[in-house]
């Protein structure tokens, strides 16, 4: 058990009732931690078939090994459960401080499952766990549950919840924690709100062991020293932070414009969009726990008449609150992030929404009438900002696009089927795959589609041999980067699960994970191990879509993210994305079925997951 606290904690909402469980060696060495484990847990204990926001769905939390050790940006925390956004397997992952608390706290994963009577928050205090009334928090939006956290509770104690859009089941809602860091993906939040749980608080001071302390030091020292020497991305993350690459990737054309119709030569001048104008706006920069990279901060100013001090918003919110929708005001989008991050609402999802807002009512299918009184036009901020209220209230048409754009378009029509771009529900991130189309492979065959870091923004760190074209390059040969993917999103996995924050794994060479598992958990651990793990970990989370009877070889794509009429100017005209080449290059290499990517039983069983072999394939006949 070196590296884990050694405990999962089961809570039944309906009946009020706590169980602790002791993981076993295997679960914990075949699937590392986070949402590894999640997803073998789940498949297990959760039938095909339930409803997302019924009381069958199995909310768990998650850290990994690494998650509170001394390995360079070990913050981050996973969020499982079946989406309600794609209706598949959902996860979305956190950093912060709350993961840390957690894990210190005792538990290495709770898992929630029923609904509560009455809103109720989780407490975790060193060991023990009790459900504790929080109708007087329903309502409250997510800073002010933390400063409730804060000063009722205690300055040692750290929290993940939900705001308004979770308690109203939106199902772009994410989990807010540290007043502006999400687990926001897989539309998570609008299950924890489900449930009626608001809030779980953790204090902890335990500690769990760690099989060789000698060498985890000499790995801290080792890999904080690549990172302050600028290994891999490490210089960009230190600098600037993701807001750095802004203005660069939308002149590459990486950045969709007008909710992904229009090309870069429409959009406004990037300039004010500089990191440069951010940082006129910051009042200190900020880190997660212990982390040396301290990629983030705090911005301070005045919006229309409202004071905002606030988390910055990131890359992605800046995407999507801008170049969707086509403005160029920084204060507006610190005040986007500041609502998001309020109300619980993922950005990425949130944006998207407001873009497919604007252009349904610019084409007419939605009137003033329904947005209660609010003019939708492009580059009109403070519209942009009303319209999101809208959303987190579920007021007006907002109602309606709380669901997503997928929901959005179903309940409007098949006009507006064009102005909804996602995959399998859920809303792109904004990297263009016909600025990277390996990027459009991701974002249609990864378990929860729609999603940019499931492989490293298809990448992989330092010191990993490959002859693969950098991101962006040489898009003009697209045959043959489909056989890039799998080992992109198997590394990724395992990181994910080991609780390293995947700038902290850009930072450094390839062998920083491995190297830090084998120190904590005193069993050696390759890179090779890595991918083995990795790749179980993607067969079990997609066995979990196949159970649900997800095929995503046939899923419709948004073709206007995929080149499909290509752009006709700016840097990325002409570029379609060659999606069923790729599909079939990564099928090959994972060894899933063409036709459907059902994970071959020859695969399952080479990686150990002989019974979800014959869950998919049925039992083998042992007369043969
Ligand atoms: S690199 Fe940034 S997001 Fe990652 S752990 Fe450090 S401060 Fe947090």
């Amino acid at each position: 058990m070196n590296g884990y606290a050694g405990k999962f904690l089961w809570v039944n909402l309906t009946e009020a009732s706590l169980r602790e469980e002791i993981p076993s060696e295997g679960l914990l060495r075949d699937f590392i931690g986070g949402y590894g484990v999640g997803a073998r847990m789940l498949y297990d204990r959760m039938p095909p078939g339930v409803d997302p926001l019924g009381p069958e769905n199995i909310l768990g939390v998650l850290t990994g090994p690494l998650t509170g050790t001394t390995a360079p940006t070990a913050t981050r925390w996973t969020v499982v459960g079946k989406s309600p956004l794609t209706g598949g397997w959902g996860d979305a992952n956190g950093s912060g401080y709350f993961g840390v608390a957690l894990k210190k706290a005792g538990y290495d994963g709770l898992f929630f499952t029923g609904i509560s009577e009455c809103p109720v928050y989780l407490y975790l205090d060193n060991g023990t766990a009790e459900l504790r009334d929080a109708s007087a928090l329903w309502g409250k939006d997510t800073y002010a549950t933390e400063d409730w956290i804060k000063a009722d509770l205690g300055e040692d104690v750290e929290g993940a919840c939900i705001g308004p859009a979770g308690e109203r089941l939106s199902r772009i809602a994410g989990i807010i924690h540290s007043k502006g860091r999400a687990a926001a993906r897989s539309g998570l939040g609008a299950v924890m709100g489900s449930k009626r749980l608001k809030l779980i608080a953790a204090r902890g001071e335990l500690d769990f062991s760690v099989a060789n302390k000698e060498a985890e030091k000499a790995a801290r020292k080792k890999y904080m020293k690549e990172i302050n020497d600028g290994v891999g991305a490490s210089d960009f993350y230190r600098q600037t932070g993701t807001p750095g690459i802004l203005t660069w990737t939308i002149h590459m054309g990486d950045v969709p414009v007008k909710n992904w119709a229009g090309n870069v030569t429409e959009f406004p001048d990037p300039d004010p969009l500089e990191f440069s104008e951010l940082l006129k706006f910051r009042k200190k920069r900020e880190a997660c726990y212990r982390c040396g990279i301290a990629c983030w901060g705090i911005s301070s100013l005045s919006y229309d008449g409202t004071s905002i001090e606030a988390h910055q918003p990131e890359f992605q919110t800046s995407g999507a609150f801008g170049c969707l929708t086509m403005n160029n005001d920084y204060p507006s989008l610190i005040r986007a992030n500041d609502l998001c991050n309020r109300y619980g609402l993922d950005t990425i999802s949130a944006g998207a929404c407001v873009a497919f807002a604007i252009e349904c009512y610019q084409n007419g299918l939605i009137s003033r009438e329904d947005t209660g009184g609010i003019e939708l036009d492009w580059g009109d901020h403070q519209a942009v900002n009303a319209f999101l209220m809208k959303i987190a209230l579920r007021e007006d048409f907002g109602d309606v696009v709380a669901d997503g754009v997928k929901c959005a378009a179903e309940y409007l029509g098949s006009a507006a089927e064009p102005f909804a771009v996602h995959v399998g529900g859920q809303e792109l991130p904004v990297h263009d795959p016909r600025f990277e189309p390996g990027l459009g492979l991701i974002y249609k065959m990864d378990a929860t589609p729609g999603r940019h870091t499931q492989a490293s923004q298809f990448t992989v760190p330092p010191g990993f041999e490959t002859d693969r074209p950098a991101y962006g390059d040489q898009r003009e040969q697209q045959a043959g980067r489909g056989h890039y993917l799998k080992e992109a999103s198997v590394l990724t996995h395992t990181m994910n699960a080991s609780g390293v924050c995947l700038f902290g794994y850009a930072s450094t060479h390839v062998t920083f994970i491995p190297d830090y598992l084998s120190a904590v958990r005193g069993e050696e651990f390759m890179v090779e191990d890595m991918m083995v793990a990795g790749e179980r970990i993607a067969n079990i989370r997609q066995a979990f879509n196949v159970r649900e009877g997800i095929n995503p070889v046939i899923q419709q794509l948004p073709g206007r993210a995929y080149g499909s009429p290509p752009l006709e100017v700016g840097p990325t005209k002409g570029v379609r994305v060659e999606i069923d080449q790729m599909t079939q290059e990564y099928l090959l290499d994972m060894q899933w079925t063409p036709d459907a990517a059902i994970p071959t039983r020859e695969k399952l069983e080479q990686l150990g997951l002989k019974d979800v072999a014959d869950d998919l394939w049925g039992q083998e006949d042992d007369c043969e």
